[in-house]
């Protein structure tokens, strides 16, 4: 049947700068597609398929009804998809392989955020990794980048040291400070974080010194707070 001479022209078509003359195939009546066939200009066998995914035209020399035929495109798209899909899979092996807790996981999340528009990211990959550790005692990211600032700038920190019934954000006790890293409700009551500031100065020492820097300034600018930390405190 695929051999029958086709009945009669359907169109001209110029593929690839070859004139290719397509006739209607009896095929097409058979198999109920939309299949025509024709001869290139050397008269060679050629059939205009519609591609399964998009019904575009795809021409070829050989046509199996058993054969699923598509196009460059949709090859491209599918190929794509496969890649994405394979990207994914080895993604979750990865994670079955090296669980990440909730708070590894948020960790990172935080260092992709904070250093997606910077180029020294090679620079602080110890105190990265060093704040990591202790991923569990950090309650936000600017709390997550301070870590990351003192370490990188040398400082022993203690997070979430306990004093009293408060807890500090960080301890740096080898220059006594203590840094406190606000949200704006805190920012605004000025009399209990006075309190507070009170409470160390009288546990710790009255050469203590505390530092307040508010979530808001370090989320808009962190290298101006790297800067702020460096001047302060050496
Ligand atoms: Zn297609």
């Amino acid at each position: 049947m695929l051999d029958d001479e086709p009945p009669y022209v359907v169109q001209l078509v110029l593929w690839k700068g070859v004139n290719i003359v397509i006739f209607k195939a009896e095929i097409e009546d058979y198999l109920g597609l939309d299949v025509v066939c024709g001869r290139d200009a050397f008269g060679r066998k050629m059939y205009k398929i519609p591609c399964t995914v998009c019904g575009k035209p795809v021409f070829k020399r050989s046509f199996s009804i058993k054969r699923a035929y598509k196009c460059d495109y949709c090859k491209l798209v599918e190929k794509e998809k496969w890649k994405s899909l394979e990207r994914e899979l080895a993604e979750r092996l990865l994670d079955e392989l090296n669980p990440q807790t909730e708070a590894e996981k948020r960790f990172d999340k935080a260092v992709q955020k904070m250093f997606v528009k910077r180029k020294d990211i090679e620079k602080y990959s110890r105190a990265i990794k060093a704040a990591k550790t202790r991923c569990e005692l950090y309650d936000s990211i600017p709390e997550i980048f301070v870590a990351i600032e003192l370490l990188h700038q040398g400082y022993r920190i203690i997070p979430q040291q306990k004093l009293a019934n408060y807890r500090l954000d960080f301890v740096i006790p080898d220059i006594k400070i203590v840094i406190e890293v606000d949200g704006k409700i805190f920012h605004n009551n000025r009399d209990r974080e006075t309190v507070k500031d009170f409470v160390i100065k009288n546990n710790l020492g009255q050469d203590w010194k505390v530092l307040h820097i508010t979530t808001d300034y370090i989320m808009k600018d962190m290298v101006r707070v790297a800067k702020y930390l460096r001047e302060v405190l050496g």
